[in-house]
């Protein structure tokens, strides 16, 4: 049967990195944050941005007029422009909303500056809460939905940013855009019911609401010219959301029948009056739709929406024919949205090719996911070396693969054979070239026998710990980090530039952890640490000195707001080419009679936070940087150091979308984290730090971890984790944090009393450590010691009722 809608165009992307080429939308939202700018001339960069994208996004070969560039721009986040679109403002900022109907935004509508007061919270009024998007890096802000949040079409800024960029101001090229918004099913399974709301409220109760405010949406982009909009649903693709597939599969058809079958599009509104809505596309990013718990694919192919997007990087080639697929297009997403290699072109084809069996009314090519995830531009990247560069796709090279792939696909092979020869050719090249396979790497990886990742008994490992370290009960410590000042980020960024000398650098670093020692001394801290001052980032850090990574310069990713950060490129094996922390630990050790605590970034986390290859296994690479780790344990032991701590923040993040996953995830990672400390000898401890707070899915592999002190994100949830893990048999030292860093308030005395008092009674009190909830580099010196002064206090009188 023959496609009824528009065409969708044969090359599309799912979204484009928003912050700009040189973050100029991050300078610019703070320039406004900062007072600098008016609300109005932030929207008129914004708007400049959108255009410059747009037409570049044409420029690079996507359809300028059939829809083919996304509408992916958000001031800050997509979820929390849902909760603009829908006015639904939780209770405690209702002051922000308009009271009635100015211009463009109806009643309900927040002002740009209010948006922001719901990202970044005001006085007393704590922001809404932010957490990992899917498998990914990137932050979003959770709604609050209650029985009472208004909800409504409140705001047409979709609308207003599809009519510039089709009627520009400037009368220059037009570019008709697609709108992408997070869809209505997965909005509110992202949501959590606000704290007014009644025992059993679920947020997807609204749906109905949510649904008639799209619906009003769609018209009024139909009624604007809008040919398709993109209405992104991944919650399709994960269990972990704590609906049932059943109910989800539920609001789907609900949710789509309003939308797609109720109301008529272009094509179905012929002689009928005017479009009701566009045709509409669904994506489905970050997995597989179809898995043990249901067909999330046959579900979407069952609903009357004209294109669904599949995530073919992650997800499975599904097999067919699927009935309801005929009349729609099947966008494929064969290009890698969240990683940065440059795609096997023939081999993508092939994969385009076997979609025929599916009886899909038309394929698309897409990438997998949103290019939100990867940075701008290779180009931009001058000190790459050349032969690693030519093995690169960040966003702009994605949208001329995706190109490549739909000529391919509708003209055949040899309208694109130079294009196919190069990829080869570049496939080749990276499969052989010095660095990726190291023999002896591999040969160590091969080598290991379980036996590696085995550490003598706990009973043992704890008494001859206390016989070196001679701890007082309830020992204190910190993370790791102390506040990186203006000054020691002024030093960094001077020797990184050539304005110091490394031999300065080292004296003004030294001189830095010589005072972080001293106060560790002062304030009476029994566990020290150096401070971590020549840090840029946990991860870069040591990505930057191990062989197999590299590092960028304009790199850039959204992490969260405004917030960028970039990833290193790990590209070949992994090792260790000298030592990478002992110089500072040693000499942090050689000004003190206390122990200090050397510091160290697990594998799990060094890969969380960096693009991993597409060549090797994870859990292979994982053993890598473990083995590498493990090295630079035995020598902190050589250089006398009794404590070590393997930071782990990330555990949880890279667990998998499907709970099927989670064994075989759990299994790899906590074997290269044991791997990467099982070095380690008998006398020497071994901590790690977990940096969040809900450890439902993970809390058998905490115990799993085998470390001799964990420390904890425990304080925002009152020490709620001890229990949990004394109830699961956990028996080694616990640090549940007392003091949530992310703010400057300074806790009480009385308050971490409590918080200790509460933590030793869950658990034996002699595995009790007190320690804050994570690194203190993001505060400043004056809140950092008030704090640490009554966290000792608070220890003091605790152990005198012991
Ligand atoms: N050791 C690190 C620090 O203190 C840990 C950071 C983290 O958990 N994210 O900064
Ligand atoms: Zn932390």
């Amino acid at each position: 049967m023959a496609v009824t809608h528009s065409h969708l165009s044969p090359a599309t992307v799912l979204g484009y990195p928003r912050i700009g080429r040189r973050r100029e939308l991050k300078r610019a939202v703070e320039a406004f944050w900062a007072g600098r700018t008016t609300a109005a001339e932030l929207e008129a960069t914004a708007g400049d941005l959108r255009l410059a994208t747009a037409r570049h996004l044409a420029g690079l070969g996507l359809d300028a007029g059939a829809a083919a560039v996304p509408g992916s721009f958000s001031f800050y986040d997509q979820v929390l422009d849902s909760v603009a679109l829908l006015g639904a403002v939780p209770e405690r900022f209702r002051d922000l909303v308009s009271g009635a109907s100015t211009g463009t935004t109806g009643t309900g509508a927040l002002s740009l500056e209010g948006y922001f007061t719901l990202a970044r919270g005001e006085g007393d009024k704590p922001p809404l809460e932010m957490t990992k998007w899917f498998d990914t890096n990137y932050h979003y802000l959770v709604p609050e939905i209650g029985p009472d949040t208004p909800i409504g079409f409140v705001d047409d800024r979709a609308v207003r940013e599809f009519t510039e960029l089709a009627r520009p101001a400037d009368g220059g090229q037009a570019v008709v855009t697609r709108p992408a918004l997070v869809g209505p099913v997965t909005f509110l399974l992202l949501s959590k019911a606000a704290d007014n709301a009644p025992d059993g409220f679920r947020p997807l109760d609204r749906l109905d609401d949510v649904v008639a405010a799209y619906a009003e949406l769609l018209r009024a982009l139909a009624d604007a010219g809008a040919p398709w909009v993109q209405l992104d649903e991944p919650a399709l693709v994960t269990d972990l959301l704590d609906t049932p597939f059943d109910e989800v599969s539920d609001a789907v058809r609900r949710a789509y029948a309003r939308l797609a079958t109720d109301l008529s599009p272009a094509s179905r509104a012929e002689g009928a009056g005017p479009a009701e809505r566009p045709a509409i596309l669904v994506t489905a990013p970050y997995g597989d739709l179809r898995s043990e718990v249901g067909d999330g694919l046959a579900l979407l192919a069952g609903t009357d929406v004209e294109a669904i997007a599949i995530d073919l990087v992650k997800g499975a080639v599904p097999d067919g024919p699927l009935p309801g697929l005929e009349t729609k297009t099947l966008v494929a997403g064969v290009i890698d949205g969240h990683n940065i290699w440059r795609a096997d072109l023939d081999a993508r084809l092939t994969t385009l090719e076997s979609l025929s069996g599916l009886g899909a009314g038309a394929v698309a090519v897409g990438t997998s996911t949103s290019l939100l995830h990867v940075p701008h531009d290779v180009a931009d990247e001058p000190r790459l070396d050349p032969g690693l560069k030519s093995w690169l796709a960040f966003a702009d090279q994605k949208v001329a693969e995706v190109v490549t792939l739909a000529t391919g696909l509708t003209q055949g092979r040899t309208a694109v054979a130079d294009t196919l020869a190069e990829s080869a050719a570049v496939v080749r090249s990276r499969s052989q070239a010095p660095g990726v396979v190291v023999p002896e790497v591999r040969d160590r990886t091969a080598a290991l026998t379980p036996a590696d990742v085995e550490r003598a008994p706990y009973a043992e490992r704890a008494a001859a710990q206390q016989a070196r370290l001679s701890l007082p009960p309830l020992p204190t410590t910190t993370i790791g980090s102390f506040p990186q000042t203006a000054e020691i980020r002024r030093t960094r960024a001077a020797w990184v530039r050539g304005e110091l000398s490394d031999a300065e650098y080292t004296a003004a670093m030294r001189a830095e952890i010589a005072s972080t020692v001293a106060l560790q001394e002062e304030l009476g801290l029994d566990v020290l640490v150096h401070g971590e001052p020549e840090r840029n980032d946990m991860v870069q850090y040591f990505a930057e000195q191990l062989d197999g990574f590299a590092t960028t310069v304009h790199g850039w990713v959204q992490s969260y707001g405004s917030r960028c950060v970039r990833p290193p490129i790990l590209w070949g094996d992994v090792s260790r080419p000298a030592p990478l922390t002992v110089d500072w630990t040693a000499y942090a050790a050689s000004l003190t009679s206390k122990p200090v605590k050397g510091m160290l970034t697990g594998p799990v986390t060094i890969l969380a936070w960096s693009f991993v290859r597409d060549d090797l296994p994870l859990g292979d690479t994982a053993d890598q940087v473990a083995l590498a780790l493990r090295d630079e344990v035995t020598d902190l032991e050589e250089a006398g150091i009794g404590v070590v701590q393997v930071d782990e923040p990330a555990l949880r993040e890279l667990l998998p979308l499907r709970r099927s996953a989670h064994a075989d995830y759990l299994d790899w990672s906590v074997r290269s984290f044991r791997l990467s400390t099982a070095g380690a000898g008998t006398a020497t401890q071994v901590h790690t730090h977990l940096c969040y707070s809900e450890f439902g899915q993970v809390i058998g592999a905490i115990d799993g971890l085998d470390a001799d002190v964990t420390s904890v994100e425990a304080a925002r949830s009152r020490m709620e984790i001890v229990p949990e893990l004394a109830d699961a048999g956990y028996g080694r030292g616990i640090g549940p944090g007392v003091y949530d860093i992310h703010s400057p308030r300074v806790p009480s005395v009385e308050e971490v009393t409590e918080l200790v008092t509460l933590a030793a009674k869950s658990i034996d009190p002699r595995l009790v450590w007190v320690n804050p909830d994570c690194g203190l580099k993001t505060r400043a010196y004056a809140e950092t010691k008030e704090s640490l002064r009554n966290l000792v206090r608070a220890t003091e009188e605790v152990r005198a009722t012991l």
